[in-house]
């Protein structure tokens, strides 16, 4: 592929198990079958998986820091102006005693810090998480976990995004395809993530939940300006391929293409090898395989129109 700096597209879905990574995975594996140099970054911090669809293994663990107050009591005055200016709450002031961190509220702001007049206030910090990185069959894989117990997934996320900020900045031509696998919903971790990408793709299913949380993450896709596609997974479900195709027609949502039920797919995930990844004994004639082939030149034609 000839560009400057790589492609970023952003795989990602309102509800939960419609098969994001399925395709996130499976659409990195087909760029990298054609000789293309992908980055797959798995960005469900709280669920990260896509390393077990692919057969890896987590691998050059690097910890996640996260700013923590530490009050340094024989400095402290009790002033109490660390906690009138947190912005979240966190630091518990009572009059004439010394403020409480309580770090579950705290959004490592660092402001307590910045502002305490007597320097009272020590840049500690704690573990969040951690980013792992890894290479399966040729596929480069950037992984970011939450720490169990820790409620900062956007923490987590941000460490991702700085790593992917570096790789675009310094190395611009190292991958030509960079694929961010988000997690469910449509909170700030998947903002995030959809606001760094060229396109955004969000995986759905045929039911009505299905639709309802495709038009709340239509939503914020449109808020952030990004040109956007649909993958409707499990297409033949109860027969509904039709109508629902339809319907998303009808709502003026753009679809790149679907998947049928497929037997294939399920034996892919038990095994834990991608249904597109070359060589991998899966029927050329299966549904599932026909959908992800026209799923993917739909794909390459769509990227051709991306501006740089
Ligand atoms: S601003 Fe500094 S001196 Fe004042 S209560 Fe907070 S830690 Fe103590
Ligand atoms: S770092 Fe920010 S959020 Fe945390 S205690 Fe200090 S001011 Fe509050």
């Amino acid at each position: 592929m000839n560009h400057i700096k790589p492609n970023v597209i952003c795989i990602t879905g309102g509800k939960g198990g419609t098969g994001k990574t399925l395709c996130a995975v499976n659409l990195a594996v087909m760029f990298k079958n054609e000789g293309n140099k992908v980055l797959l970054i798995d960005g469900d911090v709280e669920n990260p998986n896509t390393y077990l669809l692919l057969n890896g293994k987590l691998e050059n663990k690097k910890e996640v820091p996260f700013f923590k107050p530490k009050i340094i009591e024989k400095k402290c005055s009790k002033c109490g102006l660390c906690s009138q200016n947190c912005l979240s709450n966190a630091l518990l002031h009572v009059k004439d005693t010394f403020p409480i961190p309580m770090l579950t509220l705290c959004s490592g702001c660092q402001l307590c810090y910045k502002i305490c007049p007597e320097n009272a206030i020590e840049a500690d910090s704690k573990t969040m998480g951690w980013i792992y990185s890894t290479t399966v069959n040729g596929l480069s894989l950037l992984l970011g976990e939450l720490k169990p117990s820790e409620a900062r997934s956007a923490a987590i996320v941000e460490a991702l995004l700085e790593k992917l900020k570096t790789i675009i900045e310094k190395e611009p031509s190292k991958f030509d395809i960079i694929i961010l696998d988000t997690a469910p919903g449509a909170h700030c971790d998947v903002e995030l993530l959809i606001a760094d990408a060229d396109i955004v793709i969000p995986i759905t299913e045929p039911t009505k939940f299905g639709k309802l949380d495709l038009i709340r993450i239509m939503e914020l896709i449109k808020l952030l300006g990004k040109e956007t596609r649909v993958i409707v997974n499990r297409s033949s479900l109860l027969g509904f391929r039709e109508q629902f195709l339809n319907e998303l027609e009808h709502e003026n949502i753009e679809i790149l293409g679907d998947i049928p039920l497929d037997s294939d797919i399920v034996e892919s995930y038990c095994q834990g090898t991608p249904i597109m990844e070359k060589n991998s004994g899966f029927n050329r004639e299966g549904a599932g395989y026909i959908g992800f082939t026209q799923i993917y030149e739909n794909l390459k034609k769509w990227l051709k129109t991306i501006k740089q």
